[in-house]
């Protein structure tokens, strides 16, 4: 089953060589994306993971983590919180900022995204060093929110996001 999934994605990812820069090895979701089975597929393996009961909202970090923020959303009736880049929520807003391979970058999440406790489940496309995650987790739980977990589609396990994300409760449905 598990497996399946992996054997799914893994099937439906490019890679990219250089890309955004020299030296780094894109993982390109997009023919997942566009396959419907196999996105419906994932989407539901995701839901199956935590149960239909098991979180009240997704949080989705921007961009790619959108999209399947939604479908999990849509799959069992909750809403969705998106996470974004700095300067595109229009109200209060509590950011983080972190590093990236080179520079920072900041995101940010609207203060009242979530009630006191809610029961958050945070997505993205790809874990890879683990800064976006940790940043995007501190966030919600600065915005009152409990975040009961993070799943990704793939993880890059050499670059050991997990380490630093040591204490989350990560889940990949596929690891390279
Ligand atoms: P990181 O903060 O290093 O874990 O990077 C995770 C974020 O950057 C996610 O939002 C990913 O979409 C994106 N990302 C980082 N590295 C890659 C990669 N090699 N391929 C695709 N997306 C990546």
């Amino acid at each position: 089953e598990s497996e399946a999934l992996a054997a799914l994605i893994a099937k439906r990812v490019l890679d990219v060589s250089d890309f955004p820069q020299a030296g780094v090895v894109f993982k390109d979701l997009s023919p997942l994306f566009a396959d419907g089975s196999a996105f419906r597929t994932v989407i539901d393996g995701i839901v199956d993971h935590y149960g239909r009961d098991g979180f009240d909202v997704v949080a989705g970090i921007e961009a790619r983590g959108f999209v399947i923020a939604a479908a999990v959303a849509y799959a069992v009736g909750v809403g969705v919180v998106p996470v974004r880049k700095a300067g595109k929520l229009p109200r209060q807003v509590v950011s983080a900022s972190y590093e990236l391979e080179y520079g920072q970058a900041v995101l940010e999440v609207h203060a009242d995204a979530f009630v006191a406790g809610q029961r958050v489940l945070v997505v993205d496309d790809v874990l890879a060093t683990g800064g976006t995650a940790e940043a995007t987790l501190g966030l919600v739980e600065r915005a009152g929110g409990d975040v009961i977990g993070f799943t990704v589609l793939l993880e890059l396990a050499f670059l050991e996001g997990r380490k630093r994300l040591a204490g989350r409760p990560v889940h990949a449905l596929l690891a390279v």
